[in-house]
């Protein structure tokens, strides 16, 4: 069946999109997300693991989750919703099992996931265990994002093909980041500046004024997956400007000097 399942173009497609933690999706995608659900997409994210020890700062990052996901629009769903394991704790075969479960229940039309080239084990692990699932559902289009940590030699390994203007969402994707920077949490602050600073060098790649990058993996023509790449790419609302938006102004570099 290469048919897709949802006829009409005006429908908006499912994307689901599978984080090793809590934060990953705001890291790499937030701008991207906010701008696709303020469009009308669905996305989900489901997120294998809080990483904390105890039941208490595990039930903490999963409200800052929450919180985040009212901000940027998008649902949120636990990949093993009843435990405190961490994604190294979890055998390829489990993970794997439990990920072809979530793109057949929630009917995903693409996938996005960490890329392979990750310098988190623990985000490696998801990435090999979405591309074990991809056999399942050739139908849905799957897609990497880039890597978290940019102060290792990994972070410039990751190359994106595709760039989704996000400059008119940049203050969303630092307020859902923000709901994750509480006392006595195990990891440091993000540093704001220098993530915009990536962004709009992202975004001079590209003749915007800042972007994310994903990278495609595989879609087939005709399918379900084809038309929500075509749905990712089309030209979203960004309230930061009128003409620096989507992919007009990526088409407005053809008129430069
Ligand atoms: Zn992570």
């Amino acid at each position: 069946m290469r048919e897709s399942h949802q006829e009409d173009p005006d429908v908006a497609p499912h994307i689901l999109c599978v984080t090793a933690h809590p934060d990953d999706a705001e890291i790499a995608l937030g701008g991207a997300i906010s701008a696709w659900c303020h469009a009308g997409l669905r996305l989900t994210v489901a997120v294998c693991s809080t990483s904390e020890r105890s039941a208490a700062m595990s039930e903490r990052r999963k409200n800052a989750a929450a919180r985040a996901a009212r901000i940027l629009g998008h649902e949120l769903t636990w990949v093993f919703p009843h435990d405190l394991r961490r994604v190294e704790d979890v055998t390829e075969h489990e993970l794997v099992g439990r990920i072809d479960g979530l793109v057949r229940e929630s009917g995903a039309d693409a996938v996005l996931a960490h890329a392979d080239c990750d310098s988190h084990a623990d985000h490696r692990m998801v990435s090999r265990a979405v591309l074990a699932s991809s056999r399942t559902w050739p139908d849905s289009a799957l897609l990497s994002f880039g890597v978290s940590e940019p102060r290792t030699a990994a972070y410039t390994r990751f190359q994106p093909s595709i760039f989704i203007p996000v400059a008119g969402h940049l203050e969303s994707k630092r307020a859902a980041i923000h709901e994750f920077h509480y006392d006595g949490k195990g990891y440091r602050d993000l540093d704001d500046d220098a993530m915009e600073l990536r962004l709009r060098a992202m975004g001079s790649l590209c003749g915007v004024d800042a972007a994310e990058g994903l990278s495609l993996l595989r879609v087939v023509g005709q399918t379900r997956g084809a038309r929500a790449l075509a749905w990712l790419l089309r030209k979203v609302p960004d309230p930061s400007s009128d003409t620096a938006n989507g992919v007009d102004s990526v088409r407005a570099l053809d008129h430069r000097e």
